[in-house]
């Protein structure tokens, strides 16, 4: 078989037998892709640093069901300074786990290639605000299939109009006040962020304040782990650095 170049984002990589890795490829041409990069371990100059997580590559693949070749890689960009900054880090790591997680083997996606592209040169070159985090998680869920229905309650499917009373409840699913009696109130200003999250393509472009921001992470947080099996590992690291920065003293 012969191989092909193709534009892609290092999703995961382990360890495999003496000298070889396993990669998780995110390729704009094909999807996800797992490959095994022969030598990889032992071969620097064949790979360099190109294996690392969100690392973005032009790769010489072939691809088979099952296991990929990776026959070479041409580093595009290892994001420096997101790799300089451990929360822009623990962002792009978390980004790059929801993907791996949502996507299906080999089915192309590439919104979704776009979306995740967009998202780490913002990271690379913006401040790593969060709410560039639920921007793309909103995108993301979107392209999926999954978007998050606002504009109607998500147990009795009554109408909700853009002020109506709503209430965030299992899963993040959007409640109307009789269908939902307790859980965080989602504020219209909120529904109206999260529409202009998907009308607009462009990072940046969607500031949420804080109390919106509170409301559109419960809502975005529950829909996504309602879709996963088992918990992100990167949520976890990336919970623990917020909460560590949110502790240091700021000295005047
Ligand atoms: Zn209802």
């Amino acid at each position: 078989m012969e191989a092909s170049r193709s534009e892609a984002i290092v999703l995961g990589a382990m360890d495999y037998r003496e000298s070889d890795r396993i990669v998780t490829l995110f390729t704009l041409q094909h999807g996800k892709v797992r490959g095994v990069a022969k030598g990889a371990k032992r071969s620097m100059r064949r790979f360099g640093g190109a294996l690392d997580p969100f690392a973005r590559l032009s790769v010489e693949l072939v691809v088979r069901e099952g296991l990929s070749s990776i026959r070479g890689a041409d580093i595009v960009s290892l994001y420096p300074r997101i790799r300089a900054d451990l929360r822009k880090i623990g962002l792009a790591g978390y980004a790059v786990e929801v993907a791996e997680r949502f996507l299906p083997d080999g089915a192309p996606y590439p919104r979704l290639f776009r979306l995740l592209t967009a998202y780490l040169e913002h990271l690379e070159h913006g401040e790593g605000e969060p709410s560039a985090r639920r921007f793309f998680e909103a995108n993301l869920l979107n392209i999926l299939g999954y978007r998050l229905a606002l504009e109607q309650c998500g147990a009795c499917g009554a109408e909700l109009p853009p002020d109506a009373p709503r209430r965030c409840g299992p899963a993040g699913v959007v409640l109307c006040a009789r269908c939902g009696r307790v859980g965080t109130i989602i504020g219209p200003e909120t529904v109206r962020l999260l529409g202009l999250c998907l009308a607009t393509g462009r990072f940046g472009a969607v500031a949420f304040p804080p109390a919106a921001l509170r409301e559109a992470g419960e809502l975005l947080d529950g829909a996504i782990a309602a879709h996963l099996t088992r918990p992100l590992n990167s949520l976890a690291f990336l919970r623990q650095i917020e909460a560590d920065l949110a502790s240091v003293p700021i000295i005047p």
